[in-house]
Protein backbone atom coordinates (compact mmCIF):
# COMPACT_ATOMS: atom_id res chain seq x y z
CA UNK A 1 0.00 0.00 0.00
CA UNK A 2 1.18 3.11 -0.71
CA UNK A 3 1.27 6.14 1.61
CA UNK A 4 -1.45 9.29 1.52
CA UNK A 5 1.55 11.41 -0.49
CA UNK A 6 2.45 8.55 -2.67
CA UNK A 7 -1.27 8.27 -3.99
CA UNK A 8 -1.51 11.93 -4.50
CA UNK A 9 2.42 11.86 -6.06
CA UNK A 10 1.03 9.34 -8.98
CA UNK A 11 -2.01 11.28 -9.24
CA UNK A 12 -0.73 13.86 -10.03
CA UNK A 13 1.48 12.42 -12.69
CA UNK A 14 -0.95 10.56 -14.16
CA UNK A 15 -3.39 13.78 -14.81
CA UNK A 16 -0.94 16.45 -15.36
CA UNK A 17 -2.50 19.80 -15.68
CA UNK A 18 -5.38 18.83 -14.27
CA UNK A 19 -5.46 21.18 -10.70
CA UNK A 20 -9.42 21.10 -9.63
CA UNK A 21 -9.03 17.51 -9.90
CA UNK A 22 -6.11 17.31 -8.02
CA UNK A 23 -7.48 19.98 -5.49
CA UNK A 24 -10.56 17.69 -4.75
CA UNK A 25 -8.22 14.56 -4.36
CA UNK A 26 -5.67 16.23 -1.94
CA UNK A 27 -8.66 17.26 0.27
CA UNK A 28 -10.30 13.83 0.29
CA UNK A 29 -7.38 12.04 1.01
CA UNK A 30 -5.53 14.07 3.22
CA UNK A 31 -9.00 13.85 5.39
CA UNK A 32 -9.44 10.37 5.57
CA UNK A 33 -5.89 9.56 6.78
CA UNK A 34 -6.94 8.16 9.81
CA UNK A 35 -9.31 5.51 8.36
CA UNK A 36 -6.54 4.13 6.24
CA UNK A 37 -4.10 4.08 9.00
CA UNK A 38 -6.34 1.90 11.36
CA UNK A 39 -7.95 0.04 8.24
CA UNK A 40 -5.45 -2.78 6.58
CA UNK A 41 -8.00 -4.23 4.51
CA UNK A 42 -8.36 -1.04 2.22
CA UNK A 43 -4.28 -0.99 2.42
CA UNK A 44 -4.03 -4.27 1.18
CA UNK A 45 -6.74 -3.81 -1.70
CA UNK A 46 -5.16 -0.73 -2.79
CA UNK A 47 -8.58 1.27 -2.60
CA UNK A 48 -7.12 4.48 -3.09
CA UNK A 49 -5.01 3.71 -5.89
CA UNK A 50 -8.38 2.33 -7.31
CA UNK A 51 -11.13 5.51 -6.23
CA UNK A 52 -9.13 8.12 -7.75
CA UNK A 53 -9.25 5.97 -11.15
CA UNK A 54 -12.90 6.98 -12.88
CA UNK A 55 -13.93 3.17 -14.34
CA UNK A 56 -14.52 4.73 -17.57
CA UNK A 57 -13.98 8.07 -19.57
CA UNK A 58 -16.06 8.68 -22.70
CA UNK A 59 -14.75 11.88 -25.21
CA UNK A 60 -16.69 12.62 -28.13
CA UNK A 61 -16.84 15.11 -30.81
CA UNK A 62 -20.36 17.58 -31.27
CA UNK A 63 -21.34 18.97 -34.07
CA UNK A 64 -24.40 20.72 -34.40
CA UNK A 65 -25.66 24.16 -37.48
CA UNK A 66 -26.46 27.28 -35.65
CA UNK A 67 -29.14 29.67 -36.77
CA UNK A 68 -27.23 31.16 -39.49
CA UNK A 69 -26.56 27.64 -41.15
CA UNK A 70 -22.52 27.69 -39.31
CA UNK A 71 -21.24 24.56 -38.55
CA UNK A 72 -20.51 24.33 -34.96
CA UNK A 73 -18.24 22.31 -33.35
CA UNK A 74 -17.89 21.11 -29.35
CA UNK A 75 -16.57 18.28 -26.73
CA UNK A 76 -18.85 16.30 -25.14
CA UNK A 77 -17.31 14.01 -21.86
CA UNK A 78 -18.83 11.64 -19.57
CA UNK A 79 -16.55 10.60 -16.75
CA UNK A 80 -17.98 7.46 -14.70
CA UNK A 81 -16.26 7.36 -12.08
CA UNK A 82 -17.17 5.07 -9.48
CA UNK A 83 -20.62 2.13 -9.47
CA UNK A 84 -19.90 0.37 -6.01
CA UNK A 85 -23.11 1.22 -4.54
CA UNK A 86 -25.58 1.85 -7.65
CA UNK A 87 -25.93 3.04 -10.90
CA UNK A 88 -23.72 6.17 -12.32
CA UNK A 89 -25.67 9.20 -11.20
CA UNK A 90 -24.20 13.22 -11.54
CA UNK A 91 -25.27 16.29 -13.92
CA UNK A 92 -24.03 17.35 -16.93
CA UNK A 93 -22.57 20.78 -17.32
CA UNK A 94 -22.76 22.98 -19.92
CA UNK A 95 -20.05 26.19 -19.66
CA UNK A 96 -17.13 27.15 -21.63
CA UNK A 97 -14.43 26.20 -19.18
CA UNK A 98 -15.72 22.66 -19.09
CA UNK A 99 -12.46 20.64 -19.36
CA UNK A 100 -11.70 16.91 -17.98
CA UNK A 101 -10.12 18.53 -14.70
CA UNK A 102 -13.75 20.18 -13.62
CA UNK A 103 -15.37 17.02 -14.62
CA UNK A 104 -13.36 14.49 -13.03
CA UNK A 105 -13.02 16.48 -9.57
CA UNK A 106 -16.88 16.75 -9.94
CA UNK A 107 -17.58 13.16 -10.75
CA UNK A 108 -14.51 12.56 -7.71
CA UNK A 109 -17.10 14.30 -5.30
CA UNK A 110 -20.38 13.00 -6.79
CA UNK A 111 -19.18 9.68 -5.70
CA UNK A 112 -19.06 10.67 -2.07
CA UNK A 113 -21.80 13.07 -1.96
CA UNK A 114 -23.89 10.23 -3.48
CA UNK A 115 -22.57 7.90 -0.60
CA UNK A 116 -23.54 10.08 1.79
CA UNK A 117 -27.62 10.66 0.46
CA UNK A 118 -28.24 6.83 1.72
CA UNK A 119 -29.75 6.41 -1.59
CA UNK A 120 -27.97 3.45 -4.01
CA UNK A 121 -26.27 5.13 -6.71
CA UNK A 122 -22.75 5.84 -7.54
CA UNK A 123 -20.85 8.73 -9.14
CA UNK A 124 -20.12 10.46 -12.50
CA UNK A 125 -20.46 14.27 -14.06
CA UNK A 126 -20.18 14.81 -17.51
CA UNK A 127 -21.01 17.90 -19.86
CA UNK A 128 -19.88 20.24 -22.64
CA UNK A 129 -17.71 23.40 -23.68
CA UNK A 130 -20.93 24.34 -24.97
CA UNK A 131 -22.13 28.11 -23.95
CA UNK A 132 -26.02 28.36 -23.80
CA UNK A 133 -25.62 31.61 -22.55
CA UNK A 134 -25.99 34.19 -26.03
CA UNK A 135 -27.93 30.95 -27.79
CA UNK A 136 -31.67 30.83 -29.00
CA UNK A 137 -33.54 28.22 -28.08
CA UNK A 138 -33.27 26.27 -31.57
CA UNK A 139 -29.39 26.34 -31.26
CA UNK A 140 -29.18 24.80 -27.70
CA UNK A 141 -31.98 22.12 -28.96
CA UNK A 142 -29.87 21.22 -31.92
CA UNK A 143 -26.97 20.99 -29.78
CA UNK A 144 -28.55 19.12 -26.87
CA UNK A 145 -29.63 16.31 -29.46
CA UNK A 146 -26.31 16.24 -30.89
CA UNK A 147 -24.84 15.49 -27.56
CA UNK A 148 -27.53 12.63 -26.69
CA UNK A 149 -27.00 10.69 -30.22
CA UNK A 150 -23.67 10.24 -28.83
CA UNK A 151 -23.96 10.31 -24.92
CA UNK A 152 -27.27 7.79 -25.43
CA UNK A 153 -25.21 4.63 -25.86
CA UNK A 154 -23.44 5.03 -22.96
CA UNK A 155 -26.10 5.85 -20.36
CA UNK A 156 -29.60 4.06 -19.23
CA UNK A 157 -31.88 3.51 -16.44
CA UNK A 158 -29.82 1.00 -14.77
CA UNK A 159 -26.52 2.45 -15.95
CA UNK A 160 -25.91 6.31 -15.37
CA UNK A 161 -28.69 8.59 -15.20
CA UNK A 162 -27.31 12.60 -15.51
CA UNK A 163 -29.31 15.72 -14.71
CA UNK A 164 -28.41 19.30 -14.57
CA UNK A 165 -26.00 21.31 -13.40
CA UNK A 166 -24.22 24.67 -14.20
CA UNK A 167 -25.68 26.16 -17.82
CA UNK A 168 -28.01 22.61 -17.85
CA UNK A 169 -31.78 23.29 -16.48
CA UNK A 170 -34.96 22.32 -17.46
CA UNK A 171 -34.99 23.24 -21.19
CA UNK A 172 -31.59 21.43 -21.61
CA UNK A 173 -33.03 18.29 -19.66
CA UNK A 174 -36.06 18.51 -21.64
CA UNK A 175 -34.20 18.47 -25.19
CA UNK A 176 -32.02 15.62 -24.32
CA UNK A 177 -34.39 13.48 -23.15
CA UNK A 178 -36.38 13.94 -26.25
CA UNK A 179 -33.86 12.68 -28.56
CA UNK A 180 -33.11 9.85 -25.91
CA UNK A 181 -36.35 8.81 -26.64
CA UNK A 182 -36.46 8.79 -30.12
CA UNK A 183 -32.92 7.16 -30.37
CA UNK A 184 -33.72 3.98 -27.47
CA UNK A 185 -37.78 3.88 -28.67
CA UNK A 186 -38.46 3.99 -24.99
CA UNK A 187 -39.76 6.36 -22.12
CA UNK A 188 -37.52 5.61 -19.24
CA UNK A 189 -36.11 7.65 -16.28
CA UNK A 190 -32.71 8.30 -17.89
CA UNK A 191 -32.44 11.80 -16.22
CA UNK A 192 -33.50 13.28 -13.84
CA UNK A 193 -34.35 16.78 -13.68
CA UNK A 194 -37.20 15.90 -15.60
CA UNK A 195 -40.84 18.46 -16.27
CA UNK A 196 -43.57 17.52 -14.15
CA UNK A 197 -45.50 16.47 -16.96
CA UNK A 198 -43.07 13.88 -18.14
CA UNK A 199 -41.74 12.02 -14.99
CA UNK A 200 -40.42 14.55 -12.93
CA UNK A 201 -40.51 14.89 -9.34
CA UNK A 202 -42.33 17.90 -6.83
CA UNK A 203 -39.58 19.93 -5.74
CA UNK A 204 -36.42 18.72 -7.92
CA UNK A 205 -36.08 22.44 -8.77
CA UNK A 206 -35.95 23.39 -4.82
CA UNK A 207 -33.77 20.49 -3.80
CA UNK A 208 -30.53 22.19 -4.12
CA UNK A 209 -31.09 25.11 -2.63
CA UNK A 210 -33.64 23.58 -0.11
CA UNK A 211 -31.67 20.99 1.75
CA UNK A 212 -28.30 23.59 1.28
CA UNK A 213 -30.92 25.43 4.13
CA UNK A 214 -32.05 22.53 5.83
CA UNK A 215 -28.17 21.55 6.09
CA UNK A 216 -27.44 25.01 8.09
CA UNK A 217 -30.73 24.98 10.09
CA UNK A 218 -29.15 21.68 11.46
CA UNK A 219 -25.67 22.90 12.01
CA UNK A 220 -27.09 26.20 14.11
CA UNK A 221 -28.91 23.84 16.07
CA UNK A 222 -25.82 22.41 17.63
CA UNK A 223 -25.81 25.83 19.14
CA UNK A 224 -28.73 26.50 19.91
CA UNK A 225 -30.13 28.94 17.35
CA UNK A 226 -32.27 29.10 13.95
CA UNK A 227 -31.70 30.74 10.74
CA UNK A 228 -34.33 32.88 11.43
CA UNK A 229 -33.88 37.17 11.47
CA UNK A 230 -29.83 35.89 10.43
CA UNK A 231 -28.06 38.46 7.88
CA UNK A 232 -26.97 36.21 4.44
CA UNK A 233 -24.78 36.43 1.43
CA UNK A 234 -25.71 34.28 -1.35
CA UNK A 235 -23.25 34.27 -4.58
CA UNK A 236 -24.64 33.07 -7.41
CA UNK A 237 -28.32 33.39 -9.13
CA UNK A 238 -28.83 30.33 -10.87
CA UNK A 239 -30.74 26.82 -9.71
CA UNK A 240 -29.16 26.44 -6.64
CA UNK A 241 -28.79 29.92 -5.83
CA UNK A 242 -32.56 31.13 -6.12
CA UNK A 243 -34.10 28.53 -3.67
CA UNK A 244 -31.72 28.91 -1.36
CA UNK A 245 -32.70 31.99 -0.78
CA UNK A 246 -36.44 31.31 -1.41
CA UNK A 247 -36.15 28.44 1.89
CA UNK A 248 -33.80 31.21 3.64
CA UNK A 249 -36.63 34.03 3.30
CA UNK A 250 -39.47 31.02 4.06
CA UNK A 251 -37.51 30.61 6.95
CA UNK A 252 -37.54 34.45 8.15
CA UNK A 253 -33.46 35.51 7.36
CA UNK A 254 -32.69 38.40 5.15
CA UNK A 255 -30.86 37.72 1.94
CA UNK A 256 -28.71 40.56 1.00
CA UNK A 257 -26.78 39.68 -2.10
CA UNK A 258 -27.20 37.59 -5.45
CA UNK A 259 -24.20 37.45 -8.19
CA UNK A 260 -23.33 36.17 -11.58
CA UNK A 261 -20.13 36.14 -13.60
CA UNK A 262 -19.94 39.70 -14.24
CA UNK A 263 -20.26 40.70 -10.52
CA UNK A 264 -22.34 41.30 -7.34
CA UNK A 265 -26.03 43.16 -5.87
CA UNK A 266 -26.14 44.29 -2.51
CA UNK A 267 -29.62 44.83 -1.26
CA UNK A 268 -29.40 46.03 1.98
CA UNK A 269 -33.15 46.09 2.36
CA UNK A 270 -33.23 42.22 1.81
CA UNK A 271 -34.08 40.37 -1.19
CA UNK A 272 -37.38 39.68 -0.41
CA UNK A 273 -40.32 37.10 -2.03
CA UNK A 274 -41.06 39.68 -4.97
CA UNK A 275 -37.54 40.76 -5.81
CA UNK A 276 -36.98 37.19 -6.02
CA UNK A 277 -39.72 36.27 -8.30
CA UNK A 278 -38.01 39.07 -10.71
CA UNK A 279 -34.64 38.07 -10.38
CA UNK A 280 -35.48 34.51 -11.25
CA UNK A 281 -37.81 35.54 -14.37
CA UNK A 282 -34.39 37.57 -15.37
CA UNK A 283 -32.36 34.53 -14.87
CA UNK A 284 -34.56 31.85 -16.09
CA UNK A 285 -36.87 33.47 -19.14
CA UNK A 286 -35.10 36.59 -19.87
CA UNK A 287 -31.60 35.17 -19.10
CA UNK A 288 -30.37 38.73 -18.65
CA UNK A 289 -27.22 39.84 -16.10
CA UNK A 290 -27.55 40.37 -12.56
CA UNK A 291 -26.67 43.88 -12.91
CA UNK A 292 -30.17 44.85 -13.87
CA UNK A 293 -31.42 44.03 -10.80
CA UNK A 294 -29.98 46.64 -8.97
CA UNK A 295 -31.27 48.96 -11.91
CA UNK A 296 -34.88 47.99 -11.14
CA UNK A 297 -34.26 48.02 -7.18
CA UNK A 298 -31.86 50.69 -6.55
CA UNK A 299 -29.74 48.53 -5.17
CA UNK A 300 -25.87 48.81 -5.64
CA UNK A 301 -23.75 46.43 -7.63
CA UNK A 302 -20.57 45.68 -8.04
CA UNK A 303 -18.60 45.34 -10.85
CA UNK A 304 -15.69 41.98 -11.51
CA UNK A 305 -16.27 41.07 -7.19
CA UNK A 306 -17.56 38.82 -5.55
CA UNK A 307 -20.08 39.78 -2.47
CA UNK A 308 -17.67 38.16 0.62
CA UNK A 309 -16.84 41.82 1.66
CA UNK A 310 -20.54 42.35 3.05
CA UNK A 311 -21.17 41.64 6.75
CA UNK A 312 -22.95 38.79 7.16
CA UNK A 313 -23.88 36.51 9.97
CA UNK A 314 -24.21 33.00 6.99
CA UNK A 315 -22.55 33.15 3.76
CA UNK A 316 -24.10 30.45 0.95
CA UNK A 317 -21.48 29.78 -2.25
CA UNK A 318 -23.87 29.27 -4.46
CA UNK A 319 -21.91 29.78 -7.84
CA UNK A 320 -18.97 27.56 -9.30
CA UNK A 321 -15.82 25.94 -7.95
CA UNK A 322 -13.08 28.00 -5.87
CA UNK A 323 -15.14 31.10 -5.58
CA UNK A 324 -13.84 31.66 -1.71
CA UNK A 325 -10.44 33.10 -1.77
CA UNK A 326 -7.71 33.29 1.60
CA UNK A 327 -8.59 37.11 1.11
CA UNK A 328 -12.76 36.30 0.55
CA UNK A 329 -12.32 34.18 4.02
CA UNK A 330 -10.36 36.61 5.91
CA UNK A 331 -13.32 39.37 5.32
CA UNK A 332 -15.79 36.94 6.10
CA UNK A 333 -14.48 35.94 9.39
CA UNK A 334 -13.03 39.35 9.96
CA UNK A 335 -16.52 40.56 9.39
CA UNK A 336 -17.94 38.16 12.50
CA UNK A 337 -19.63 36.03 9.62
CA UNK A 338 -19.63 32.68 11.67
CA UNK A 339 -21.52 29.79 9.44
CA UNK A 340 -20.49 29.04 5.64
CA UNK A 341 -22.75 26.36 4.01
CA UNK A 342 -21.76 25.40 0.36
CA UNK A 343 -24.38 25.32 -2.46
CA UNK A 344 -21.96 25.36 -5.54
CA UNK A 345 -19.14 22.18 -5.28
CA UNK A 346 -15.35 22.76 -3.75
CA UNK A 347 -16.68 26.49 -3.70
CA UNK A 348 -13.75 27.15 -1.12
CA UNK A 349 -10.19 27.50 -1.84
CA UNK A 350 -8.09 25.39 0.60
CA UNK A 351 -6.25 28.86 1.85
CA UNK A 352 -10.17 30.12 2.83
CA UNK A 353 -11.06 26.16 4.24
CA UNK A 354 -7.43 25.91 5.93
CA UNK A 355 -9.06 29.04 8.48
CA UNK A 356 -12.64 27.92 8.52
CA UNK A 357 -11.63 24.86 10.02
CA UNK A 358 -9.13 26.84 12.48
CA UNK A 359 -11.66 29.09 13.86
CA UNK A 360 -14.07 26.10 14.35
CA UNK A 361 -16.74 27.97 12.43
CA UNK A 362 -19.78 26.05 11.00
CA UNK A 363 -18.44 25.08 8.06
CA UNK A 364 -21.13 22.75 6.04
CA UNK A 365 -19.00 21.22 2.95
CA UNK A 366 -20.29 20.81 -0.45
CA UNK A 367 -20.59 17.54 -0.59
CA UNK A 368 -22.85 16.94 2.62
CA UNK A 369 -24.44 20.32 2.66
CA UNK A 370 -25.61 20.32 -1.29
CA UNK A 371 -26.46 16.79 -1.50
CA UNK A 372 -30.01 17.76 -1.52
CA UNK A 373 -30.22 18.14 -5.02
CA UNK A 374 -29.05 14.72 -6.35
CA UNK A 375 -30.87 12.96 -3.39
CA UNK A 376 -34.31 14.16 -4.91
CA UNK A 377 -32.62 12.88 -7.95
CA UNK A 378 -32.92 9.94 -6.18
CA UNK A 379 -36.21 9.84 -5.07
CA UNK A 380 -36.84 11.17 -8.52
CA UNK A 381 -35.79 7.78 -9.89
CA UNK A 382 -37.82 5.92 -7.64
CA UNK A 383 -41.10 7.51 -8.35
CA UNK A 384 -40.21 6.27 -11.87
CA UNK A 385 -39.22 2.87 -11.36
CA UNK A 386 -42.66 2.56 -9.37
CA UNK A 387 -44.55 4.41 -11.85
CA UNK A 388 -46.03 7.01 -9.33
CA UNK A 389 -45.39 10.54 -8.14
CA UNK A 390 -45.57 11.34 -4.49
CA UNK A 391 -46.97 14.68 -3.53
CA UNK A 392 -45.16 17.97 -2.72
CA UNK A 393 -44.85 17.34 1.01
CA UNK A 394 -44.03 13.72 0.74
CA UNK A 395 -40.96 15.08 -1.67
CA UNK A 396 -39.81 18.04 1.14
CA UNK A 397 -40.13 15.42 3.98
CA UNK A 398 -37.98 12.76 2.83
CA UNK A 399 -35.28 15.96 1.41
CA UNK A 400 -35.59 17.48 5.08
CA UNK A 401 -35.24 14.04 6.80
CA UNK A 402 -32.30 12.96 4.69
CA UNK A 403 -30.36 15.99 4.63
CA UNK A 404 -30.74 15.96 9.00
CA UNK A 405 -29.20 12.47 8.43
CA UNK A 406 -26.80 13.82 6.43
CA UNK A 407 -25.78 16.01 8.93
CA UNK A 408 -25.84 13.89 12.13
CA UNK A 409 -23.97 11.38 10.16
CA UNK A 410 -21.14 13.73 9.05
CA UNK A 411 -20.84 14.77 12.80
CA UNK A 412 -21.38 11.37 14.39
CA UNK A 413 -18.42 9.97 12.41
CA UNK A 414 -16.30 13.24 13.10
CA UNK A 415 -16.90 12.86 16.99
CA UNK A 416 -15.90 8.99 16.23
CA UNK A 417 -12.55 9.86 14.92
CA UNK A 418 -11.55 12.60 17.84
CA UNK A 419 -12.50 15.72 15.81
CA UNK A 420 -15.45 17.02 17.01
CA UNK A 421 -17.50 19.54 14.88
CA UNK A 422 -15.26 18.94 11.74
CA UNK A 423 -18.23 18.43 9.37
CA UNK A 424 -15.68 18.41 6.13
CA UNK A 425 -13.62 15.33 7.31
CA UNK A 426 -16.86 13.49 8.89
CA UNK A 427 -18.22 13.70 5.40
CA UNK A 428 -15.12 12.33 3.34
CA UNK A 429 -15.03 9.54 6.32
CA UNK A 430 -17.87 8.73 6.00
CA UNK A 431 -19.20 8.97 2.34
CA UNK A 432 -15.52 7.09 1.56
CA UNK A 433 -16.14 4.08 3.84
CA UNK A 434 -19.72 2.83 2.32
CA UNK A 435 -18.24 2.78 -1.37
CA UNK A 436 -15.04 1.44 -0.11
CA UNK A 437 -16.28 -1.61 1.61
CA UNK A 438 -18.91 -2.30 -1.46
CA UNK A 439 -15.84 -2.20 -3.33
CA UNK A 440 -13.94 -5.02 -1.23
CA UNK A 441 -17.18 -6.81 -1.59
CA UNK A 442 -17.00 -7.10 -5.38
CA UNK A 443 -13.71 -7.95 -5.80
CA UNK A 444 -10.75 -6.65 -8.04
CA UNK A 445 -12.93 -4.93 -10.52
P1 LIG B 1 -26.85 27.57 -12.93
O1 LIG B 1 -26.32 27.46 -14.30
O2 LIG B 1 -28.32 27.53 -12.71
O3 LIG B 1 -26.29 28.90 -12.25
C1 LIG B 1 -24.93 29.12 -12.10
C2 LIG B 1 -24.72 30.47 -11.45
O4 LIG B 1 -23.36 30.62 -11.09
C3 LIG B 1 -25.05 31.62 -12.38
O5 LIG B 1 -25.49 32.70 -11.64
C4 LIG B 1 -23.69 31.90 -13.01
O6 LIG B 1 -23.53 33.19 -13.52
C5 LIG B 1 -22.78 31.71 -11.83
N1 LIG B 1 -21.44 31.35 -12.28
C6 LIG B 1 -21.08 30.33 -13.09
N2 LIG B 1 -19.76 30.34 -13.32
C7 LIG B 1 -19.29 31.40 -12.63
C8 LIG B 1 -17.98 31.95 -12.44
N3 LIG B 1 -16.92 31.38 -13.04
N4 LIG B 1 -17.88 33.04 -11.65
C9 LIG B 1 -18.96 33.60 -11.05
N5 LIG B 1 -20.21 33.13 -11.19
C10 LIG B 1 -20.37 32.05 -11.97
O7 LIG B 1 -26.13 26.41 -12.10
P2 LIG B 1 -26.53 25.80 -10.68
O8 LIG B 1 -27.14 26.82 -9.83
O9 LIG B 1 -27.22 24.53 -10.94
O10 LIG B 1 -25.08 25.43 -10.13
C11 LIG B 1 -24.34 26.31 -9.26
C12 LIG B 1 -23.40 25.49 -8.42
O11 LIG B 1 -24.17 24.54 -7.65
C13 LIG B 1 -22.39 24.64 -9.20
O12 LIG B 1 -21.19 24.54 -8.49
C14 LIG B 1 -23.06 23.27 -9.25
O13 LIG B 1 -22.12 22.23 -9.45
C15 LIG B 1 -23.66 23.23 -7.85
N6 LIG B 1 -24.72 22.25 -7.68
C16 LIG B 1 -25.88 22.30 -8.41
C17 LIG B 1 -26.86 21.35 -8.22
C18 LIG B 1 -28.15 21.38 -8.95
O14 LIG B 1 -29.02 20.56 -8.64
N7 LIG B 1 -28.37 22.30 -9.88
C19 LIG B 1 -26.67 20.22 -7.27
C20 LIG B 1 -25.45 20.32 -6.49
C21 LIG B 1 -24.53 21.28 -6.73
P3 LIG B 1 -23.60 33.46 -15.13
O15 LIG B 1 -25.05 33.42 -15.46
O16 LIG B 1 -22.94 34.76 -15.33
O17 LIG B 1 -22.83 32.32 -15.76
Amino acid sequence: MDTIQEVLATVKRRNPGEPEFLQAVTEVLESIEPVIRSHKKYRDARILDRIVEPERQVVFRVCWLDDRGAVQINRGYRIQFNSAIGPYKGGLRFHPTVCPSILKFLGFEQVFKNSLTTLPMGGAKGGSDFDPKGKSDNEVMHFCQSFMTELFRHIGPDTDVPAGDIGVGGREIGYLFGQYKRLRNEFSGVLTGKGLNWGGSLIRPEATGYGVVYFAQEMLKTRGESIEGKVCTVSGSGNAAQYTVEKLNQLGAKVVTLSDSNGFVYDKDGINEEKLAWAMELKNVRRGRIKEYAEKFGAEYYENQRPWRVKCDCAFPCATQNEVGGEDARSLLGNGCYLVCEGANMPTEPAALEQFLAKKILYGPAKAANAGGVATSGLEMSQNSMRLAWSREEVDQRLHRIMTTIHGNASETAKEYGINGNLFAGANIAGFVKVADAMLDQGLV
